[in-house]
C-alpha cells in the first residue's frame, strides 16, 4: 500500500514544525520526516528571539520553562574595549531553550494531528511531469516512498533536495561557521543584559556573544568567516580585552558547531508541488544571524499558500508562487538593508568600528536607539531612527568611513 500525505514537510525544525502545526489546525493531513532520532537534538542555537516576533507569531507567553531569561537591552562592545549600551523599560528579547522550544511546537502540533517519522532522512524527491509528487526516505537500512500533493523543504542550512527541481541553494560564500556553547562560572554579568563582541582577530565577518541566563550559567558563542572555529573561541575566552574578564575561568559544559547563512532570502522558494522554508531558503537575518522568527513567519506563509492549493486542487508553481510574493511582501526591504549594513560591516576595520562606537556612546544614541522597536525588521527601525540628527551624523561618518575603506 502507497504511504500518501496531503503535505510531506522534510525536517523537523521549527520552520518545518510551524508550517505542519499550522497545515494540520486547519485539517491538513500533514507527515513530518527528521532525520534525528529525536526532535530538536542537537541543539546548535542559543535560541535568542524578539518578543515582539513571537508575539506576531502567536507564540507569546511561552510556557515558563522554555525561556530561560528576558534582556532589556544590550552592550555592544569594540574590538578595543569601548561599549555602547541600549537599555528598554520592558524586555524585548527572551533565550530560550531551543530543544525545549523545538518541542513544544512539535507537541502542539502532534495534537493537532501532525505525524512523525524520526530516523527517516528525505534522499530525494519523486519528480513526474514536472510535478514533486514525494519523496523517498532511507529508514533503517531500506528506502521507502512517501507521496503527497505538496513537499516543503525545511531542512535546514545543508538545503539539499531543492537542487532537484532546479533552485539554486543557498550562497556559501555569506556563510559564516558558529560555535555555541553553555558556560557556567561566568563572572560580572548583568542578567538582564546581551553582550556582543566585535573584532576580526575572534570573530571576522560577525561577532560573538555572551546571553546570561536566569541559572547562573550563559549561553556564549561566536561566528567566524575564517580561521577555525573552535581555537577562536578558546582564544576569545582567554583573551579577549573585555570578554576574557568574565570567561577565562569560565567552565564549558556543552559545545556545538553549525554554520549560519547571511545572504539573505533565495530567489526562487517555488516550484510545481514544493515549497522551500527557514534556513533551506536563507530566511535569516544578515546582520544577526537570526533565523527562528523569519523563518517561522515565512512557514506560516507557506502553510495558508499550501492550504490555498489543496483547496483549489492545484499544485502548479503559479498557485504556489503567491508564497514568495508574500515573504517578500513582508522581508524584502528589510531584507536588502540588513545584507547592505551585513556587508559594510564585514569590510569595516577593526579601527573604524572602534570609532563607530566610540561616537555612538559621545552622541549618547542610546536614547534614540529606544526608538529601535523592531528588532526583525531591522531596515523599518533604521529608517524610523533617522529622523533623529544625531543618528544622521552618526550614519554620514558611518558612510565615510566605509567609503574611505572601499573607494
Ligand atoms: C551558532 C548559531 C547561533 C544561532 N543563533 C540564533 C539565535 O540566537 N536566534 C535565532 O533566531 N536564530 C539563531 N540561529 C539560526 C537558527 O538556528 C536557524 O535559523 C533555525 O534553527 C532554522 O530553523 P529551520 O527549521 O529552518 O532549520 P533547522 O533548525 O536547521 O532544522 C532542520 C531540520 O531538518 C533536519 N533535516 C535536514 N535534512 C534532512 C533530510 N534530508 N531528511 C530529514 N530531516 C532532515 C535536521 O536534522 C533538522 O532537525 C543560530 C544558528 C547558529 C548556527
Amino acid at each position: 500500500m502507497k504511504n500518501v500525505s496531503d503535505v510531506i514537510i522534510v525536517g523537523g525544525g521549527p520552520c518545518g514544525l510551524f508550517t505542519a502545526l499550522n497545515l494540520a489546525k486547519q485539517g491538513v493531513n500533514v507527515a513530518v520526516f527528521e532525520e534525528h532520532s529525536e526532535i530538536g537534538v542537537p541543539s546548535h542555537c542559543p535560541g535568542h528571539l524578539s518578543i515582539n516576533g513571537l508575539k506576531k507569531l502567536g507564540l507569546y507567553p511561552l510556557p515558563a520553562e522554555i525561556v530561560e531569561n528576558n534582556f532589556h537591552g544590550a552592550v555592544f562592545h569594540s574590538p578595543k574595549g569601548t561599549s555602547f549600551s541600549v537599555h528598554f523599560s520592558q524586555p524585548v528579547t527572551c533565550v530560550v531553550n531551543r530543544v525545549l522550544f523545538d518541542n513544544h511546537i512539535a507537541e502542539i502540533a502532534e495534537e493537532a494531528g501532525v505525524h512523525y517519522h524520526l530516523n527517516s532522512r528525505v534522499e530525494s524527491l519523486i519528480i513526474e511531469d514536472g510535478f514533486v509528487k514525494g519523496v523517498v526516505v532511507r529508514k533503517k537500512g531500506r528506502n521507502e516512498e512517501f507521496l503527497a500533493n505538496i513537499v516543503i523543504d525545511a531542512e535546514g542550512v545543508s538545503s539539499r533536495i531543492l537542487r532537484q527541481v532546479g533552485l539554486s541553494c543557498l550562497n556559501r560564500h555569506m556563510f559564516v561557521n558558529g560555535v555555541q556553547a553553555e558556560v557556567e562560572n561566568v563572572k560580572s554579568t548583568n542578567l538582564d543584559t546581551v553582550e556582543v563582541f566585535f573584532g576580526k582577530d575572534y570573530a571576522a565577518g560577525f561577532y560573538a556573544w555572551l546571553i546570561p541566563k536566569q541559572d547562573g550559567k550563559a549561553k556564549v558563542g561566536l561566528a567566524t568567516k575564517t580561521g577555525n572555529p573552535h581555537e577562536l573561541f578558546q582564544k576569545f575566552m582567554l583573551r579577549h580585552p573585555t570578554a576574557s574578564r568574565k570567561l577565562r575561568t569560565a567552565k564549558i559544559l556543552q559545545v556545538a558547531f553549525h554554520p549560519l547563512t547571511l545572504g539573505g532570502p533565495i530567489e526562487k522558494t517555488y516550484s510545481n508541488g514544493f515549497l522551500v522554508v527557514g534556513d533551506a531558503a536563507s530566511q535569516v537575518k544578515p546582520t544577526t544571524g537570526g533565523g527562528v522568527i523569519w523563518g517561522m513567519t515565512c512557514a506560516r506563509i507557506a502553510s495558508k499558500v499550501a492550504y490555498e492549493a489543496l483547496s483549489e486542487n492545484d499544485f502548479s508553481s503559479n498557485v504556489l508562487s503567491r508564497y514568495q510574493v508574500q515573504c517578500e511582501g513582508i522581508l524584502d526591504f528589510d531584507a536588502n538593508i540588513m545584507l547592505r549594513i551585513r556587508k559594510m560591516l564585514n569590510a569595516m576595520s577593526d579601527e573604524n568600528m572602534d570609532n563607530v562606537i566610540s561616537l555612538l556612546k559621545k552622541l549618547k544614541l542610546d536614547e534614540t536607539f529606544q526608538g529601535f522597536q523592531d528588532i526583525d525588521l531591522q531596515g523599518q527601525s533604521l529608517l524610523r531612527l533617522l529622523r533623529s540628527p544625531k543618528m544622521l551624523v552618526a550614519l554620514f561618518y558611518f558612510s565615510l568611513l566605509y567609503l574611505s575603506a572601499n573607494p
